[in-house]
C-alpha cells in the first residue's frame, strides 16, 4: 500500500495527523507529509489512512494498493 499527498493542494489542516499519527505528520511549510510511504507495518496504519483519505477537507490523499 504506497500513500501520496498532493502538497500543493494541502491546507495543513492537521486531521490526517490526528486521525492517523504513525502514518501522517506536519512539516515546516505546514503540509502534510507521509511518514511512512510503505504502510506494511500494520493493519492499524493501514486502517486510519484510509479514514485519512475520507476525513481529508479537500482529498489530497491517494491511497494505492
Ligand atoms: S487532512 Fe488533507 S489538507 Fe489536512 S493536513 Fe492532511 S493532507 Fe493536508
Amino acid at each position: 500500500m504506497k500513500i501520496k499527498i498532493n502538497q500543493e493542494d494541502c491546507i495543513g489542516c492537521g486531521s490526517c495527523v490526528a486521525i492517523c499519527p504513525d502514518v501522517f505528520d506536519i512539516n515546516q511549510e505546514n503540509k502534510a507529509v507521509v511518514k511512512n510511504t510503505n504502510t506494511d507495518q500494520g493493519e492499524t496504519d493501514q486502517e486510519c489512512a484510509k479514514e485519512a483519505v475520507e476525513i481529508c477537507p479537500i482529498q489530497v490523499i491517494e491511497i494505492e494498493e
